[in-house]
């Protein structure tokens, strides 16, 4: 487990800079809400430090993710697929007492607590949650549509064996008497 924490006010102040790819299933609290477990969701993150003027300095770390993961769709319940990108510019800050004295001063500004032990993965997976869309529905669904294909396309095709039937009946009257 420590092997996926961080020190984040170190990592940012060496610029850090890291990517990957993690299964659905290595997101558990993700992998709940979708319908099916299979895929990846793809990240990257990047740490630097801002000093405004006359300011002290300020912990910044920027979020990407991307993914198309399965979701079931509330009309026919079948899969379907859905577009999940998270790319989101944060404020660290030392504990959350500043989080949330900063949360009210500037509420425009994303701000949260970093830690020696910081969970980035735990973060990439909250933002994914969140990035996904509330409902999905497919376009058109391919449950009811499919009905009038088959409908369609084999009239051609039973009508030529109806007209064989048909000539083989006419056929036989004679043949068989
Ligand atoms: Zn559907």
């Amino acid at each position: 487990m420590d092997q996926r924490t961080i020190d984040i006010f170190a990592w940012i102040r060496a610029l850090g800079e890291d990517r990957g790819e993690l299964q659905y299933a290595a997101l558990p609290r993700l992998a709940s809400l979708l319908a099916s477990e299979t895929g990846t969701l793809a990240w990257e993150s990047r740490g630097w430090v801002e000093r405004p003027a006359g300011g002290s300095e300020v912990m910044m770390l920027r979020v990407l993710a991307s993914a198309r993961p399965m979701l079931t769709c509330v009309n026919c319940l079948e899969p379907v697929a859905v577009d999940l990108a998270v790319d989101r510019t944060l404020r660290i800050v030392g504990d959350e007492a500043s989080a949330a004295r900063l949360d009210e001063q500037e509420p425009e500004i994303d701000v949260i607590a970093g830690s020696r032990r910081f969970d980035l993965l735990e973060l990439i997976e909250d933002e994914a949650i969140m990035a996904l869309p509330p409902l999905a529905r497919h376009d058109q669904c391919e449950v009811p549509g499919r009905w009038h294909d088959e409908d369609d396309e084999p009239e051609a095709e039973s009508s030529g064996a109806l007209a064989a039937l048909a000539s083989l009946k006419k056929g036989s009257p004679g043949g068989v008497q």
